[in-house]
């Protein structure tokens, strides 16, 4: 779990910097699907139920699963979330994280502390006998006090042999519920964060999730161990990105 991992946070830790604009969302797609093979790995999500392509890219208020274009060329101020899985030696990885393009707004800039910050708020709750709604819990209160909603169509997922395992893990909900964290088990933990309302649809194309109202989205995911000790966030990008908020 650890090398499927390690290796999506290194291409996501590539991808991030290759953004910019007039890049297409083809061009992060090849160098992604280039990087894992590289990593001797195999795409996750190329060919499951049918899906195209290494990652989802997911612009504006596009929420997750968008398809990779070459006609969707990055501009200034956009946002654009970039999710990859891999498989690695028989074990999956999972990560995502959504990218400013250039010089976004204030409100934008916002939205995207806010949600990498809930994850760090459900990561802090991966402890052994906690349980698995206070994860949900915490980030859906993080996100709400600061005036943004979060997505409930959608949902974090245990992870292992398998790209999504048991158990389902909601971004909303009250504490003390679901079953009992233990120490191994892996969590990708996915807050997707709307700055409107929370509703989505999904378009024509079958997998792009976009907000109803047309407001942006933001969505960051980590996949996390249950440590004795703690939250091991297998993939960390830096040190600082591995390091959850302490405080409450
Ligand atoms: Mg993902
Ligand atoms: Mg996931």
């Amino acid at each position: 779990m650890r090398a499927a991992n390690r290796l999506v946070a290194q291409v996501l830790e590539a991808l991030e910097s290759a953004v910019a604009p007039g890049v297409t969302t083809a061009d992060l797609d090849a160098a992604a699907e280039r990087m894992v093979r590289d990593g001797g790995a195999v795409p996750a999500f190329k060919g499951y139920r049918g899906f195209p392509a290494t990652l989802c890219t997911s612009v504006n208020a596009q929420v997750v699963h968008g398809i990779p274009s070459p006609k969707v060329v990055l501009a200034d101020g956009d946002i654009v979330s970039i999710d990859i899985g891999v498989k690695l030696d028989g074990f999956y990885g999972d990560s995502a994280v959504t990218v400013p393009v250039g010089v976004v707004p204030a409100r934008t800039q916002e939205l995207l502390k806010v949600t990498r910050e809930s994850l760090e708020r459900g990561i802090a709750e991966v402890k052994v006998g906690g349980r698995l709604s206070d994860v949900s819990h915490a980030v859906q209160k993080w996100v709400e006090a600061r005036g943004f909603s979060v997505v409930r169509e959608f949902v974090g997922h245990g992870i292992g042999e398998q790209l999504h395992e048991e158990p389902t893990i909601p971004n909303f909900g009250q504490p003390g519920r679901g079953p009992k964290l233990a120490a191994g088990m892996v969590l990708a933990i996915e807050p997707m964060v709307a700055m409107g309302r929370p509703e989505v649809k999904v378009l024509g194309d079958g997998w792009t999730a976009v907000t109803k109202d047309g407001s942006l989205a933001a969505h960051f995911e980590h996949t996390v161990a249950v440590g004795e000790d703690g939250p091991l966030i297998l993939t960390a990008r830096t040190v600082s990105a591995g390091v959850v908020a302490a405080a409450r």
